[in-house]
């Protein structure tokens, strides 16, 4: 069996022992029988992987006590509206760092329900290249909470900071690097992350909150949408997306045995370096958008001198088994998703495409 070098920017690849522990598993799930997927969600086979899902990410994580974690449904864009819904009461306004695509839309879903501002952005001409520094963010110390996004999908930035933000609950949208590298939770009232790019498949959201910021929640909304009620069910209120989160425990497992998330980390910069030193090692040919300060690791997006080359790069490497690699439809250019589970391999790899292609391209 040959795999791909997946680069897909999400759903994204898993990694293969996740992968091969779900197939051993799918018939018969611990001698019972059935599959995880046909178990009852209040019976005690599914109730073991649910817990431990919880406390592996509470592990890897290093989350501090006074933290509640919960998985939820309707991928990070239902977080966009859930947080408002329960944090932004009438007469107050939340705070927003506008860093791309996704932020804009937590914003402009957030706008919808209440009032809200711009603490900082760095939007140009509609693109983004950069994260704000730290001077440039000016938080209302009466905003209900600020909310960022650590790491920008489609324009490839990433914060490689915690912003100080005085008093104020710090709000991220993690989706696309939680579990990149070691989190710094304490800092933050509430994370949130679609599972799809780096810790499982699609249909599963992790929220990590902080229990005193979730007791000023808005109670005058309905049940299912009020993150205290997932909270005190510990994600049973109504059934959960039980298999997603039998495969968030088996990825998390497998982010455990290979050292936690400082390997992870280590992991993710020996990529994130051999790729970006192979762009910048021929400026006139691979360009490079984004800041050099606020490069992601997770989504590393660079340009040929021509569509047409980028066109023929994404086909030709698709040849050679190496996918996802086109960017994002509203940016175009090169997009390489370097998630958890992409191997240093597939990056080798990859690298070693970009210089044959660039020998074989017409000059630029
Ligand atoms: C992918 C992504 C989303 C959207 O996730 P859905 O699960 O499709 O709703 C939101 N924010 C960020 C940063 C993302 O990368």
């Amino acid at each position: 069996m040959a795999r791909a070098h997946n680069f897909n920017a999400g759903p994204a690849g898993l990694p293969l022992a996740a992968l091969e522990r779900a197939q051993r598993e799918l018939l018969d799930f611990e001698g019972t029988g059935m599959s995880i997927m046909e178990h009852s969600h209040r019976g005690k086979s599914y109730e073991a992987v649910h817990n431990e899902a919880v406390s592996l990410t509470k592990e890897l994580c290093g989350i501090p006590d006074g933290y509640d974690v919960l998985f939820l449904q309707g991928g990070a864009s239902l977080q966009f509206a859930m947080v408002p819904m329960n944090f932004l009461p009438e007469g107050k306004t939340a705070d927003y760092v506008i860093t791309g695509g996704w932020s804009e839309k937590a914003y402009q879903e957030a706008g919808r329900l209440g009032k809200v501002r711009v603490a900082a952005t760095t939007e140009q001409n509609k693109k983004y290249t950069r994260i704000p520094k730290q001077g440039e963010i000016q938080v209302d110390p009466a905003a209900a909470y600020v909310h960022i996004t650590t790491n920008n999908t489609l324009f490839g930035t990433q914060w490689h900071y915690d912003p100080e933000v005085g008093n104020v609950p710090l709000i991220a949208d993690m989706s696309s690097d939680i579990m990149w590298k070691p989190i710094n939770v304490s800092k933050y009232s509430l994370i949130y992350a679609g599972a799809q790019k780096n810790i499982g498949p699609s249909g599963v959201v992790i929220v990590i909150v902080k229990k005193d910021f979730l007791a000023t929640a808005r109670k005058d909304i309905p049940v299912i949408l009020r993150y205290g009620t997932h909270a005190e069910n510990n994600s049973l209120y109504n059934t959960p997306p039980t298999f997603g989160i039998y495969l968030v425990r088996n990825v998390l497992a497998v982010t455990k045995e290979m050292g936690g998330l400082s390997a992870m980390e280590a992991h993710n910069r020996k990529k994130g370096d051999l790729l970006y030193s192979t762009i910048d090692s021929d400026p006139d040919f691979f360009r490079a958008p984004v800041e050099k300060e606020s490069r992601s690791y997770m989504n590393i997006v660079f340009r040929l001198p021509t569509e047409e080359l980028e066109k023929k790069f994404v086909s030709e490497a698709a040849k050679k088994q190496m996918i996802g690699l086109a960017g994002h439809r509203s940016t175009g250019g090169i997009r390489v998703s370097a998630y958890n589970a992409v191997s240093y391999e597939s990056m080798e790899a990859l690298t070693s495409f970009m210089r044959e292609f660039r020998k074989t391209a017409p000059a630029a």
